[in-house]
């Protein structure tokens, strides 16, 4: 993305032309289109569902899910959101740099002195998963003379980080005796919230009640009330926050809503959300081929008849699944058209024969919208048996990331 000073001869040419609609006109073959105002609306609609005491944690890891972290969390911060949750460190840091003041969790687990320490230099809030890593951070902060936040997980039953949920209390108990630690947040994470069936998810959710009441923490009482605070507690990923406001607790931790995109179709209902990101390319070249031609690698798709054919410049290695060759549509004039042949690294075909007046430079609306159609990252995770997240996160930076 192109922001900002010019610090270049290119990027002050792509910024002199910058304005909507142009600057694809200048060099690319294919980019990435962010709708900022569409984020906004998402954060504002998903806000509706909570209460005043809830604050809403935009995940933001995986670069904002292919979306970019930094114009996202700008974005979302305006909209209202009151914290972030990033993946890795480095994420974090990008976020700090950029400005962003709000609390940043790590939802990922660090294990060496010198991410603690950069953990602690950037006032990241880190998740801590084990006894042992707790003991780390505690003996590595004492030495630096500094004090954390930091957030523990509690597995109660994604099994994946965390401590399990039996040996949940001695873990906080532990945690609150440690030197250099400050108990901020205690959370958990649930691996069936998509699901119609919500049995596993709210036997998930009493195990995390469990561990809570034990330790005598009343979710109810305000976060901070005189000197005495409690830590903050969250659970909910985005269909967990769609699903049940009694899941929400202090933050909820939404990612692929602020995206525009539901978790499940029967969530649908819940609030109105609009896809934030277009993927779209240019024709580079046009020709008709022969009844009997192969077209592309290992000719998986031979022309029946004479065909109109329009090579578009955008591959796998763009972030198209190979796996969509001669599946997937695209938009053209607000018109589905089919892809033919393998898609390549960096180019796919399109059969054009019903555009007979179509011209090499238009563009190409690969995922997104034109009029009343259009085509989402859930079609192509139903093609090709993946979750919209997976589509999401899947476009390579190759693709310059063009904010509205
Ligand atoms: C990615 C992630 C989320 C966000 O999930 P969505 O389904 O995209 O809302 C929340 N919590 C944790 C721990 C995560 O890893």
């Amino acid at each position: 993305m192109v922001t900002g000073k010019p610090t270049s001869e290119r990027d002050r040419l792509i910024l002199a032309l910058r304005g909507r609609g142009r600057y694809d006109e200048i060099c690319q073959r294919s980019w990435v289109e962010i709708d900022l105002a569409a984020i906004a609306y998402n954060v504002q609609q998903i806000k509706t569902l909570l209460s005043p005491q809830t604050t809403l944690m935009a995940v933001v890891k995986a670069d904002a899910y292919g979306h970019g972290a930094v114009s996202v969390a700008k974005t979302v911060t305006q909209a209202g959101a009151g914290a972030f949750a990033v993946a890795t460190t480095p994420e974090g840091i990008e976020l700090r740099e950029a400005g962003i003041k709000q609390p940043i969790l790590v939802l990922g687990a660090a294990y060496t002195s010198d991410e603690i320490k950069a953990i602690s230099h950037w006032q990241l809030q880190p998740t801590l998963c084990t006894p042992q890593q707790a003991l780390l951070f505690s003996e590595t902060l004492g030495k630096l003379n500094q004090t954390l936040e930091v957030h523990l997980n509690i597995d109660t039953g994604m099994s994946r980080l965390g401590t399990s949920w039996q040996k949940g209390v001695e873990f906080v108990q532990l945690v609150q005796r440690l030197p250099n630690l400050k108990l901020a947040g205690i959370y958990s994470h649930f691996a069936t919230a998509d699901s119609l069936d919500q049995t596993l998810m709210r036997q998930q959710h009493q195990r995390f009640q469990t561990v809570i009441q034990t330790l005598g923490i009343n979710p109810k009482n305000p976060l901070n009330q005189g000197t005495v605070s409690r830590p903050c507690l969250h659970i909910s990923n985005s269909a967990a926050t769609l699903t049940d406001a009694a899941l929400h607790y202090d933050w909820v931790r939404v990612g692929l809503g602020i995206y525009g995109l539901y978790p499940a179709p029967h969530l649908r209902s819940t609030v109105d959300l609009k896809p934030v990101m277009q993927v779209k390319a240019k024709v580079t070249q046009i020709k008709t081929i022969e009844a009997g031609t192969g077209v592309s690698y290992g000719y998986q798709y031979i022309a029946e008849k004479t065909t109109r054919i329009a090579v578009v410049g955008i591959g796998y290695a763009d972030g198209v699944p190979r796996n969509l060759s001669n599946k997937m549509k695209v938009l053209v004039r607000g018109e589905f058209l089919p892809q033919i042949g393998a898609i390549t690294m960096d180019q796919l075909m399109i059969d054009v024969t019903s555009m007979p007046d179509l011209q090499v430079g238009e563009v190409v609306t690969i995922l997104g919208k034109e009029g009343k159609n259009s085509i989402s990252a859930d079609d192509w995770a139903a093609d090709l048996g993946t979750i919209s997240w997976e589509i999401l996160c899947g476009f390579k930076h190759r693709l310059p990331r063009l904010n509205f």
